[in-house]
């Protein structure tokens, strides 16, 4: 069987060749990330499309996750170019000064709240921390500060607050014009940065829904502010994405591995999916091998039990955006082959809500206790299966469904694999025998192998699962 957890790649200018991307879809890329913080509209329309068109050809499900900008605070530009701040030396945010008229003592920001969110002694980050800034004094439009960090500063640089409590609303006025973009390319996935709270999740879930999109949706939790309120944030969203780079500059480096781990375990107990990103295998932008820290850090986010790891710059502006792909992929799948990646006590002790929810852990229980080779859940909107991915277990589950929507969403899903399935006969006994020959037909299963299969009585009826059978392949299978 392929890698449990899920890649997911971002797509620049570096994956813009058919050929790259074939070799993206072959090294075992499930989810493709377009980051609006750069491009146009077109240029992404293309790439989605491109891809999509590749995918179909190899015969492999791929997602598209549409990544909103949100609002990130940028320092304007400079006159003549980069400048280089001495450690020491005083430097001036003015939100009045001409956006394009910085210089060594001061630059714009169109951010014009900046000044009401600060006061003496708050600490700004530029650059993801690269250059420290301490605010000295804040006068009208005018932010005065002491370098305490210095380097080279060039446009357009991000400033984070250490802490965290910057106002800026979650959604732009572009992020909101960029929802559009996501309904029409039917994006399956919209990630909002710099989520503050479960409003902002709703606010963006209703645009989309005006918009006619039904993508799932991704929280960026990169503010320290989100972290006072992450179970509401969960429990509002589909997704978590660790979102490490902004965050790590927020809350400081040092705290990101317990938060990290926080996240995952808080996101899988409840029922929700959740995505590690940033520089996880950062040197490959140059070079065609990871480091060892690298590799480590790949394969502890798995063990930490994400559902998938993601690739930044590594293949959108990277040299070896397939090796990337290819190198995430043989970490995982080394790392799944530990114990602790198998085993699950999850909701050993907890009460179910619903009846597909309990078939759904009644297979799991079963299959992780019975020598079993695969589960095939036959499912409508993708929720059995996404039950039965939060048990960790070694066993492959077939999300096994006609609707294409459903099929690139469970692709995020540890542990599941989506297969078209398309029955040709409405009698049960029937259908098993068709979910087996699948299996076979695939190579995922062998005569005498069990299999688990879920299903509902009532084919195509949402929620509806409510069977559970275990067949022998090679057996004659009886109806339920
Ligand atoms: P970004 O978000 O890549 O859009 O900045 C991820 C992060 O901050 O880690
Ligand atoms: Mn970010």
């Amino acid at each position: 069987m392929p890698k449990r957890t899920k890649i997911v790649a971002t797509l620049g200018p570096a994956t813009d060749d058919p050929k790259v991307i074939d070799d993206l879809i072959t090294a075992g890329v499930d989810v493709v990330r377009i980051n609006l913080s750069h491009g146009s509209h077109e240029e992404h329309a293309e790439r989605a499309e491109q891809l999509r068109n590749r995918a179909r050809a190899s015969g492999r499900q791929v997602g598209v996750l549409v990544d909103l900008q949100g609002p990130k605070i940028r320092t304007g530009q400079f006159k003549d170019g980069e400048v280089n701040l001495e450690i020491g030396a005083s430097f001036t945010i003015d939100i009045d000064y001409p956006i394009d008229e910085g210089n060594i003592d001061i630059v714009g920001c169109t951010y014009k709240q900046l000044p009401s969110d600060l006061s003496r002694g708050d600490t700004l980050l530029i650059n993801d921390g690269k250059i420290v800034l301490w605010v000295e004094d804040v006068n009208g439009s005018k932010i005065s500060c002491k370098v305490q960090v210095g380097g080279p500063l060039s446009d357009n640089k991000g400033i984070n607050k250490q802490g965290g409590g910057l106002s800026a609303p979650a959604l732009t006025d572009k992020d909101k014009h960029d929802i559009e973009f996501a309904a029409k390319i039917d994006a399956d996935y919209l990630a909002v940065s710099f989520v503050q709270s479960a409003d902002d999740i709703e606010m963006a879930r209703a645009l989309l829904q005006e918009q006619g999109g039904s993508a799932a949706i991704v929280a960026k939790i990169e503010r320290a502010e989100a972290l006072d309120v992450i179970e509401s944030i969960i429990d509002a969203t589909d997704i978590i994405m660790v979102a490490r780079g902004d965050l790590g500059v927020e809350i400081g480096d040092a705290e990101l591995p317990a938060a990290q781990k926080m996240l995952i375990r808080k996101t899988r107990e409840r029922n929700k999916v959740v995505i590690t990103a940033t520089q996880m295998m950062e040197s490959m932008i140059e070079n065609p091998i990871p480091t060892r820290a690298e590799v480590f850090d790949v394969a502890n986010a798995v063990l930490d039990g994400t559902d998938a790891v993601m690739l930044s710059g590594e293949s959108a502006v990277g040299k070896y955006p397939a090796k990337a792909v290819e190198a995430m992929g043989r970490v995982c799948y080394e790392a799944e082959k530990q114990s602790i990646a198998r085993k699950s006590d999850h909701r050993l002790h907890t009460h179910f809500g619903r009846v597909d929810e309990a078939i759904a852990m009644a297979a799991m229980y079963t299959g992780n206790h019975l020598n079993v080779a695969a589960i095939a859940a036959l499912t409508e909107s993708g929720s059995t299966a996404l039950w039965m991915s939060r048990i960790s277990s070694g066993i492959p589950i077939f999300a096994m469904s006609e609707i294409v929507a459903t099929r690139r969403r469970v692709t995020l899903y540890r542990g599941v694999y989506p297969i078209s399935f398309h029955p040709l006969e409405s009698d049960s006994q029937r259908i098993n025998q068709e979910v087996v020959d699948e299996l076979l037909r695939r190579g995922a299963v062998r005569d005498g192998d069990l299999v688990i299969i879920t299903k509902g009585d009532f084919q195509g009826l949402e929620g509806g699962t409510n069977v559970m059978k275990i067949v022998r392949v090679g057996e004659h299978v009886l109806p339920d």
